[in-house]
């Protein structure tokens, strides 16, 4: 077949047509168990729904498709993604990871993963020169990146960190939720594996829990302990969450595209506004990783922002407290507007600034997220 765009490969769920029926739509298999042949074979390929299901295929041939990879697994979560790939590794292993990361992926990393036995490094990884540093040659198995990263949207060089992760004997995994395949290819950039949360922009519509992994090579050693920790630890996806990841995935090109349009006139609009000490959001100038992001981004500089609301915390809060139209809620990714004040949600660990305000921006009208914020901010002036 021919090469596709990625927006043909989305919106037709990679070409789907039922063998049995013609139907153009995959249909969802809620079987837990399957036939066997007469000779006791399993010839169509599917055993037990831990974890084959003819559901999941649609959704991770897609992935596979947009990322570059060689195979795609959907998982049960994001974190269930995550976790498998240190899981994957073993106790002993060095492992380095950025400072600045989804904070639910950093607390497991320093509870669970260093009690069974992982040795975690946590560097500022838009400096490649602390990267280099922290890197063991020969002991360090894993770079794990995320960029932009939650919620300072710090950027990362993915194609530089590869580079000195591999010269070192490391695999490189890169969290792309954010900027998800269509703006960030990170195995184009020399990364190994691809990890996502499904439940934010793949999905769009907050309505499903899912995670995805995506690797560059099937051999190696990794990725069949990967595929062996999904099957024997069973956090896969249901057939229904599979289902509707495929449905969300068919328009993720057209809410992705919004959501970064609204996204930059938000960020523009609100660094001119008195009561907004600053905007990070990479598309903007003045963000420390712009001129790294405006050449490893492409289309766009994702949907997500935060601000520092003048007035500290306090100002911050009641600020969440006053917006109509935006939702106060955690998560991301969605075709509704989020908004959430991250440090009392981080906890003290947290490098978020304790005056800002997380913004997931969605298809809305950005004339109408504007005006809204804006009454809210003023309202928490008052
Ligand atoms: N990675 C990022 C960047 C996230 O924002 C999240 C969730 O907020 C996760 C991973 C974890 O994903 P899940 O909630 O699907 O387990």
């Amino acid at each position: 077949m021919m090469e596709l765009r990625p927006e043909t490969l989305l919106a037709q769920a990679a070409g789907f047509e039922d063998p049995a029926t013609g139907g153009l739509i995959p249909p969802l298999q809620p079987s837990t168990t399957f036939l066997r042949d007469p000779d006791n074979a399993y010839r169509r390929g599917f055993d037990y729904a831990r974890d084959r299901n003819p559901t999941y295929q649609p959704a991770e041939a897609v992935l596979a498709g947009l990322e570059g990879g060689a195979e795609a697994l959907l998982f049960s979560s994001g974190m269930a993604a995550a976790t498998a790939v240190f899981q994957a590794l073993r106790p002993g292993d060095h492992v380095v990871v950025p400072e600045v990361m989804y904070w639910g992926l950093r607390k497991w990393l320093l509870e669970t993963a260093t009690a069974w036995g992982l040795e975690v490094a946590l560097v500022d990884t838009t400096e490649p020169e602390a990267v280099h540093a922290a890197l063991r040659p020969g002991r360090t198995r894993l770079l794990w990146l995320e960029t932009p990263a939650n919620p300072t949207w710090a950027v990362s060089d993915i194609a530089a960190l590869s580079e000195l992760a591999h010269a070192a004997g490391a695999l490189v995994a890169v969290d792309n939720t954010v900027p998800t395949p269509l703006l960030t290819r990170p195995l184009d950039l020399g990364a190994d594996l691809v990890m996502h949360s499904a439940t934010k922009y793949l999905n769009g519509h907050s309505d499903v829990v899912a995670g995805a992994l995506v690797t560059r090579r099937t051999d190696g050693e990794i990725w069949p302990r990967i595929r062996t920790i999904r099957h024997d630890g069973g956090a896969i996806l249901g057939p229904f969450e599979a289902w509707l990841l495929t449905r969300g995935l068919r328009t993720l090109h057209l809410r992705l595209r919004a959501a970064c349009g609204n996204a930059m006139h938000l960020a523009a609009r609100l660094q001119e506004h008195p009561r907004v000490e600053r905007v990070l959001y990479p598309g903007l100038p003045t963000h420390k990783g712009h001129t790294l992001a405006a050449r490893q981004m492409q289309g766009g500089f994702g949907g997500m922002l935060s601000i520092l609301v003048q007035g500290g915390e306090q100002a911050a809060v009641a600020t969440a407290a006053n917006v109509r139209l935006w939702k106060r809620a955690t998560s991301l990714g969605g075709v509704e507007s989020l908004l959430e004040h991250r440090a009392s949600i981080e906890g003290p660990s947290s490098p978020a600034p304790a005056n800002l305000l997380r913004l997931s921006v969605g298809a809305e009208d950005v004339g109408d997220l504007i005006a809204d914020l804006e009454s809210a901010l003023a309202a928490a002036e008052a």
